[in-house]
């Protein structure tokens, strides 16, 4: 006698998502048991593990995929947006200062918003005169959508402006506006750096937004945070709903190695990942190191945020420690650095972050090594006609800029995620199958396989994550409509998440 499954989630377009995928559901149900999956299955094949207690949830012909894994986010400002002020959809300043003066009824000390973009009405970035009519006694602080940028009132000011760079901060007729830029942000972050109890909150925030979004499982990155301590307190708790992938910073390297941890340890819903590094910057602040000068920069190529010589002894030294390592490579000759020290390693899966700019010869050793390219799909966006890629890296560069389609084909291994720009799984399998050429983009099939299976083997998971097969942990996710036959990806509905076997959020009607 077969024993009785836990929950069983029947009536559901069953895709699961492996290699053989086709586009059409290939089962109806799914039985759980002790959080894992035990059979998928037709309806009537499955009803024979309905037992006593077995709970059954009827899901009336939706789409069920499995859960989708976001392989390069920062949850902490995922949390930002969603606990302090998101000012990401302020149509103009008074907006954001509604927003903020909304938040400053709700919290104490600090008043901050996140994410404000000034092109949304005509360039202007905030000032302190306008932050000031918001509070002349508590600090406030609203964040550009780059974290690059801030508007600060005349508290900050008082209270900061000797500890920032005086290059950073903008002046009118010798007075600040009230616009920092760059390191001047340092002073601000610290001061306002949640301590373990802030950092649970956002926690909280952000795991509950990143499940309503069908999101199961993140590889997060984090640097002098008290987010490993409280993932892991989560953790024993019972109060995770996503599985979490911690990726240390490299100022790390040495206490994780002391500390005694290796990549893969930890928990089921715990782990950790690999060491990260920055190499070079971002296209937007003209600091991607490519091989060709920017074509609105003559003579301007990029420059290293950390040089060649210091990533070639880090990858060295984390690779011997046998660590996964994952590097920030944007521009050409950045991820260049990067192949040309991985390929000195035995390669043991180690990743490249947002691998954006691309020369042929570059795909081919990307194919050719055992090497995940953590890529972000919504960077589309800036790929587009006209879009940020036009004006600094011209249309050739544009068009051959993050080409998923070509990589793939080659025998890449592609691993998608957000970068929280937007966090959405959807929009961004919406960018990678509606792209700018035929080069960058990928059927709806490969975009979701690379937001599911890519994300599980850049996380050594591909033997329990990634897709919906018996003996796999039962993360799912649950969509009112099918992916395959939406002509609006981005706007298809989660109806419910499941980490383990258990439902973490439900939106069915
Ligand atoms: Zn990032």
């Amino acid at each position: 006698m077969t024993q009785a499954a836990d929950r069983i989630f029947t009536n559901a377009a069953v895709h699961p998502l492996t290699a053989e995928e086709t586009g059409e559901p290939t089962a109806e149900a799914v039985a759980v048991r002790d959080g894992s999956i035990v059979r998928v299955d037709s309806a009537y094949e499955v009803e024979f593990l309905n037992g006593v207690e077995t709970e059954v949830i009827d899901l009336e012909g939706r789409t069920l995929l499995p859960g989708f894994i976001d392989a390069h986010t920062h949850m902490d400002i995922v949390g930002k947006y969603a606990t302090e002020a998101d000012l990401s959809e302020a149509d103009d300043p008074t907006d954001c200062l509604d927003l903020l003066a909304a938040q400053r009824e709700e919290s104490e000390g600090w008043v901050l918003g996140f994410g404000y973009d000034e092109s949304a009405w005509g360039g202007e970035y905030l000032t302190r005169d306008q932050l000031d009519s918001v509070s002349t006694d508590r600090p406030v602080v609203a964040y550009r959508e780059d974290l690059h940028l801030a508007s600060v009132n005349s508290v900050v000011l008082e209270a900061y402006v000797d500890q920032m760079p005086a290059e950073d901060v903008r002046k009118a007729d010798g007075e600040p506006t009230g616009v920092v830029v760059e390191d001047a942000l340092d002073v601000l972050r610290e001061e306002t750096a949640p301590d373990p109890e802030g950092m649970r909150e956002y926690l909280l925030a952000a795991q509950a937004e990143a499940n309503s979004l069908g999101i199961t499982g993140v590889h997060d990155m984090v640097r002098n945070s008290p987010a490993p301590r409280v993932y892991r307190e989560l953790d024993q708790a019972d109060e995770l709903s996503v599985r979490v992938r911690i990726n240390y910073w490299r100022d790390h390297f040495d206490a994780v190695i002391e500390t005694g941890l290796r990549t893969n340890h930890g928990t089921d819903r715990v782990r950790v990942g690999g060491i990260k590094t920055f190499t070079d910057g971002s296209i937007g602040g003209r600091t991607a190191k490519l091989s060709t000068p920017y074509a609105d920069a003559p003579g301007e190529d990029g420059s290293w945020v950390v040089d060649p010589e210091t990533v070639q002894d880090l990858i060295e030294r984390v690779d011997d420690a046998g660590l996964q390592m994952t590097v920030h490579a944007i521009g050409d000759s950045a991820i260049e650095t990067t192949l040309d020290a991985y390929e000195a390693t035995d390669g043991q899966r180690h990743r490249i972050e947002h691998a954006e700019i691309l020369r042929d010869d570059l795909i081919d050793r990307l194919a050719d090594e055992d090497v995940v390219v953590s890529a972000q799909p919504n960077f589309l966006k800036w790929a587009r006609e006209g879009g940020l890629y036009t004006d600094r890296i011209g249309d050739q560069r544009r068009e051959d800029s993050n080409r998923f389609g070509t990589l793939l084909e080659s025998g890449a291994t592609l691993a998608f995620g957000s970068d929280c720009m937007p966090m959405d799984p959807l929009f961004g399998v919406a960018q990678a199958v509606d792209a700018p050429t035929q080069a960058q983009s990928l059927s709806v099939t490969e975009a979701l396989r690379a937001y599911t299976a890519g994300g599980a083997y850049a996380g050594f998971d591909e033997d329990r994550l990634g897709t919906v097969e018996a003996g796999h942990c039962a993360d799912f996710v649950v969509l009112e409509e099918s992916p395959w036959e939406s002509d609006d990806i981005a706007g298809i509905d989660v109806s419910m998440t499941v980490v383990g076997g258990e439902t973490v959020y439900d939106d069915r009607g």
